[in-house]
């Protein structure tokens, strides 16, 4: 979705002219509820079609494909299904963070306000995380990762 109706709110290319009610009542469209049912949040800035061009080429698709798979087959043979299909005391026993990642991410759902639901859908996040890392234990640094990907909207309120 766009920040707010025209497009441009937050964007170096132009000035956007909505006004705060404008923009709370668009990003209100998206309900809480359905939010948290969507696991990757992120932000993408506008890019005038120069900087596109000019960009230098970024990892293959090959190259991320091989360790989308790698990490996948990981989580495959540890528990028999993918991450995202765990649930309950699956992910207690399956995404079990060291001590700094467990701080890391209850001070992220006290701070951001998550609900049980967002809270498990992160831990989620933070084990494909750990996985494509090649981790066996889900860390801080993967937690911090899975928590910027539950944040971008809230972030512009
Ligand atoms: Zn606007």
């Amino acid at each position: 979705m766009n920040p707010c109706p025209c497009g441009y709110r937050g964007s170096t290319l132009k000035a956007c002219r909505c006004t705060p009610d404008q923009v709370a009542r668009y990003q209100g469209k998206l309900s809480g509820p359905l939010l948290d049912r969507i696991d990757l949040h992120i932000e993408v800035p506008a890019v005038s079609a120069q900087l596109l061009l000019d960009a230098p080429p970024g990892e293959t698709t090959d190259s991320i494909r091989g360790r989308v798979v790698q990490a996948r087959e990981h989580a495959m043979q540890r528990q028999g299904k993918p991450n995202q299909a765990l649930q309950g005391a699956e992910i207690d026993r399956h995404a079990t963070l060291d001590a700094a990642a467990l701080k890391f991410m209850h001070a992220a759902a006290e701070r951001l306000g998550w609900s049980a639901r967002s809270t498990h859908r992160a831990l989620k996040v933070a084990r494909t995380t750990a996985d494509l890392a090649g981790a066996s234990a889900v860390q801080a640094a993967h937690v911090a990762e899975a928590v910027q990907y539950r944040r971008a909207l809230h972030a512009a309120e």
